[in-house]
Order: C-alpha cells, then structure tokens, then sequence
C-alpha cells in the first residue's frame, strides 16, 4: 500500500484532547527543566529519532482502537509512535504531578519521560489516551534523559499485554519501537554504565491520572488549579458514573484501588515501586518498572534492589501501602472537603473491600466457592506451607485444581518447589491436605466445577521473570521473535497451550539471582 493511504488513515482519527482545552497549561514551551507552576501540563515534542524499527505491536489493542493490521505494519505507524511525525489532531504535551517517593514526599515530577499524544476516540466511542514512554526530554526530566532501554519497553510491554489479559486493571501498551539510538544507563548504579539500544513504548490508559497529580497542586496551596482537576476528572474519567461528590468519588477511588490490588496478590504481581505518582485513579496497574512476579511464595519478596533495605514495596506489604497511598490523596483533597469523616469512611471502604475481595479470592485459588470463617485458618496455614517449602505459588495453585488424594499432592508439592522436602515438611503438608479434602467434602462442589472455578482463578502462564529475560536478550540480538511468541502465548494464561508447557515450568536454577530475573533496579 503506498504511505499516503496510512497517513490519510492518522490523519482522519477523531481526537478530542479536553485535557488541554479545560485546564490550564504552562504558557512556557520547549523541554528545559523547571518548575510549572499553577498549571497542568506544558506542551512538549517527541524527540525525533534515528532509525526507528518495529519490534512488536499489541493487535488486541489495535483492535480496541479500531485500527487494523497492516495500519500498525506501516511505515506511518512506526514513524508516529517512535515520535518522529504527529497525526492530525496529536498534540503532544507532559503533565505536571508530584509524589511521595518511598514514603518521602518528593515535589514536582511529572510526566519526565512521557509525551502525551492526544485523546483518541475509537469508532466504540470509548476515549483512549495515546502515550509515548522513552521519547525524550520534557520540562519534568529533572536530572534525567527522558529516554528508556529497550528491556525496559519490552517488559513494560509485555507485561501490560499479560496483565490485561490475566483480568488485572492495567494501562495497555500499543507498541514498542526501537529508536536506533543508543541509551547509557548505569543498570546497578554502580559505576559500570554501558549503552543499550533506546525504545519507545506507546502506552494507552482511558486516562493516565496519577494520585500525585493532585498531590502536587494541594502541596503548592494551588487550591484553584485542584479544584479544576477535580472537575475535570469527575467530568470526564468518571463520566460514566453520573454526578459524584468528591467524596463519593474518592470513595469510588479507593474501591478499584482495593480491587486492583486484591487481583496483584491473585495473580503474584509484585509492582515494586508503588509510590503515589504510581498509582492510578481509575485503580490500573500503572507504571511497569522493576515489577516482578513471585516464584516461590515469600510475602518478604521484592524484585526491586533499590528497596532491597526496607522493602517497603515487598509483596505482602502491597495492600498496606495501597492504603498508606490513598491516605495521601485524602489529604490532597482535604483542602476542598475539610472535614475528615467522609474522607475516613472511604478509606475505611477499601478496607472492607480488600478483606472481603481478598478473602473471596483466595477461596477461590483453593477451590471453595464461598469464603467461610474457618477458612482463614486454612488459608494462612497454605500459605505459610508454601513459603517454608518454596513452592512456585503460579503452579502449585494451578496445579493444585487436578490433585485428589494426599500421595498425589505431597508429589505436586515436591515438584513444585524449589528445595528439598524433609520428612518434618512432609508431614505438615499430609495435614494440611487432609484438612483441606475434609473442607472440599463438605463444600460438595462437582470436581468439574471445582477445577473450572479454580482454573479461571490460578493462571497457568505468567510473564516469569526470567521469560521476560529471554525474550529481551534475544530481542538484543534483533531476533524479535520470542517477544512475539509471549505476547501470544500471555493472551490466553488460563488456557492449557499445546506445545507450551516449557512457559510453565519452574524458574531454572541459572535464574535464580540473575540481573534482570530476580534483581531489578529503577534504572530503565
Ligand atoms: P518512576 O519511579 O520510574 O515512576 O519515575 C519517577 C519519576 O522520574 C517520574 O517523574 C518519571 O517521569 C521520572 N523519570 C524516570 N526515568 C526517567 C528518565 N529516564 N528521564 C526522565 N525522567 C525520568
Ligand atoms: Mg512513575
């Protein structure tokens, strides 16, 4: 097809940027570093690049957007979502947040690596933020390039792809191009900087509003410019939801945030940096750094070596800082509210809603249709089981579902774990297991309908740190292909695949503290 139909195709999109026409912008322009004041975002370029090259694009977003496989296969598209052209009706800018950074409240961020392209409306009428992540400096840079890695992009990519499918709430990704220009980052930050291949990753989220983005505006007294994000979020991100109050809509607020991060403990989704310019409004899995999924079950578990000390952001911390983070946007929005008590009844709402969500779930992982308080028991011994003999939580779950008798599940937890079992471990699994036949009986759910309930629950594919890991390094090579048969594969993590089981195995011992499978750090 020749180039012009593609361009013809960018140019007739519908976008409809009310971001920038509701609330005020930085009168500056151009990317130099500064502090924005009173306002919420600055116009901002992409940073045209060299030689950009397709690595992967997502067509079930492409789908949602309307656009159809050989548009994503065109030049145009490359050129676009690297950030060397813009479309009719794109116009780029980087939004002005701020945030408590590892429980520290850190200032003005904002968007230091994100260009916002425009708000697209698909022919479903559904409103989709266009982003560019790793495409160059903006006014929020700070000390920074503005750039990403291309690890970094394939794993914000596929994980993003993974998760939406896996029914997690996440921002999606559209592509991940390589730019042809070469990025130098300090992966350990320990003084051996190397370059690595730059990308961008064309992010799309219905909206990219961050808790700290409200942050900012109270922490500056801005109460006017607040009060107008406030509407503007109430207006259009929660149109769907009538005519809100701030309070109920932070009671809404806090509601997806629980369920999001009910779905992270299902699934062993460690975010690993989940500070509150990470967390999103619409409660979406947002911001994919130094993410990584559990192996063995330790709540302790961090993939992130730059909170290898405190592990604040561990895995079983996750629900706690949750909270700790929508007490900080309670308190941004004070100022508009002042009076505490409903700010409190809503936080007491995701309380309620964790514990209620968390218990129903982890029921299910074991089976049981319906939570009853005995359970809890039974849950907290599983998971103590689980964590002294270092069983992968992705197969003993799912392969929980298929085990009827205490021989076969003291077999299924010897395979699935990652040491040994003694004798000592072997008899606390026979009891376990022979409370939990008794409590199967006594359910009396048909076998079939157990294992249904429980293979819609426990997926059998996940994005393993180390697959991740294989994926990039071939990626390096140029061989994209993997992160192609990933991206496939993470589409149907429920669904048994022929010929795959190879990406449902345990973590392979070379893995085990290997850069990039267990240890990850914010350099990306
Ligand atoms: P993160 O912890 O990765 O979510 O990022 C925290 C802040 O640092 C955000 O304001 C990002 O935009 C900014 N940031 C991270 N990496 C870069 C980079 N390479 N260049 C510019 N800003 C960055
Ligand atoms: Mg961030």
């Amino acid at each position: 097809m020749p180039s012009s139909i593609y361009i013809d195709f960018f140019d007739k999109l519908t976008f409809d940027n009310r971001f920038l026409q509701a609330l005020p912008g930085d009168p500056e322009t151009g990317s130099h570093r500064r502090q924005v004041q009173n306002a919420c975002y600055s116009r901002v370029r992409p940073t045209p690049v060299s030689r950009p090259v397709l690595v992967a694009y997502s067509p079930d977003m492409a789908a949602l957007l309307g656009w159809p496989d050989d548009v994503c296969r065109s030049d145009e598209f490359t050129q676009i979502f690297a950030g060397n052209r813009l479309a009719k009706g794109m116009e780029p800018y980087a939004t002005c947040y701020g945030g408590h950074q590892f429980g520290h409240w850190a200032g003005q961020l904002g968007d230091g690596r994100a260009i916002n392209l425009g708000d697209v409306i698909s022919p479903a009428g559904q409103r989709w933020t266009l982003q560019l992540k790793g495409a160059g400096a903006t006014p929020y840079s700070r000390s920074a390039d503005g750039l990403a890695v291309l690890r970094s992009s394939i794993r914000e990519f596929l994980c993003s792809e993974a998760m939406h499918h896996l029914g997690v709430p996440t921002t999606r990704a559209l592509s991940v191009i390589l730019t042809g220009e070469q990025v130098v980052r300090d992966m350990f930050y320990d003084g051996n900087a190397q370059l690595e291949p730059g990308a961008v990753v064309c992010r799309v989220a219905p909206s990219f509003t961050r808790f700290g983005h409200f942050q900012i505006f109270a922490a500056r007294d801005d109460l006017e410019t607040l009060k107008k994000l406030v509407d503007y979020t109430l207006a259009v991100d929660f149109a769907d939801q009538g005519t809100l109050s701030i309070t109920d809509w932070f009671e809404q607020v806090c509601i997806a945030t629980a369920d999001m991060i009910v779905h992270w403990q299902r699934v062993g989704f460690v975010h690993g940096v989940m500070n509150t310019d990470n967390l999103s409004i619409l409660g979406l899995t947002i911001d994919y750094g130094p993410y990584g999924w559990l192996e063995n079950y330790d709540p302790d578990w961090t993939p992130n070596t730059t909170d290898a000390q405190g592990r604040r952001y561990r895995f079983g911390n996750q629900p706690g800082i949750a909270y700790w983070n929508l007490v900080q946007l309670a308190n941004a929005l004070y100022p508009l509210i002042n009076d505490v008590q409903p700010l409190q009844q809503a936080l007491t709402a995701y309380s309620k809603r964790f514990e209620r969500g968390y218990r129903a779930m982890m029921a299910n992982k074991l089976g049981l249709q319906a939570f009853q308080t005995d359970d809890q028991a039974l849950i907290d011994d599983a998971l103590t089981l689980l964590q002294r003999v270092e069983a992968d939580m992705t197969l003993f779950f799912r392969d929980l579902a298929g085990v009827a008798t205490t021989s076969d599940f003291r077999q299924l937890l010897c395979q699935v774990s990652y040491r040994n079992l003694v004798d000592d471990d072997l008899s606390l699994v026979t009891q376990w297991f022979a409370r939990y036949s008794a409590r199967l009986r006594e359910q009396a759910l048909p076998d079939d309908e157990r294992i249904a309930l429980m293979n819609a629950t426990n997926p059998q594919y996940v994005l393993r740190n180390y697959l991740a890991q294989e994926a990039i390094a071939l990626a390096e090579q140029g061989d994209f292909s993997r992160v192609g048969e990933l991206l496939e594969l993470l589409r149907q993590p429920y669904t048994e695949q022929p010929g795959k089981s190879h990406f449902a195995r345990k973590r392979p011992e070379w893995a085990r503290h290997k850069p990039g499978c267990s240890m990850l750090s914010c350099s990306s």
